[in-house]
C-alpha cells in the first residue's frame, strides 16, 4: 500500500487466513516487523487484543 494503510482499511498483504504474504520479504514495512507484542497490547484474551487494537484503529482514524 505505497500511500500507507489507513485506519479501518484490511491490508492488500492479508490473506484470508489473516496471515501476511509478503512475511520475511523485503516489501514488508519496518513498521510491521518493528511491532513487538507487549503485556499492555495482548492483554490475557483474544478479545482484549482485538478491542485494544479496535481503540488504537479508532483514535487514529482520519477525521
Ligand atoms: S504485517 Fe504488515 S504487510 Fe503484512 S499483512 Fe500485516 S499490515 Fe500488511
Amino acid at each position: 500500500m505505497p500511500n500507507g494503510k489507513p485506519a479501518g482499511v484490511r491490508c492488500v498483504q492479508l490473506a484470508d487466513d489473516n496471515r501476511c504474504l509478503i512475511f520475511g520479504q523485503p516489501a514488508r514495512p519496518a513498521f510491521c516487523g518493528g511491532l513487538q507484542p507487549s503485556e499492555e497490547m495482548c492483554g490475557d484474551s483474544r478479545e482484549y487484543a482485538v478491542h485494544w487494537l479496535g481503540e488504537l484503529e479508532r483514535l487514529t482514524a482520519p477525521v
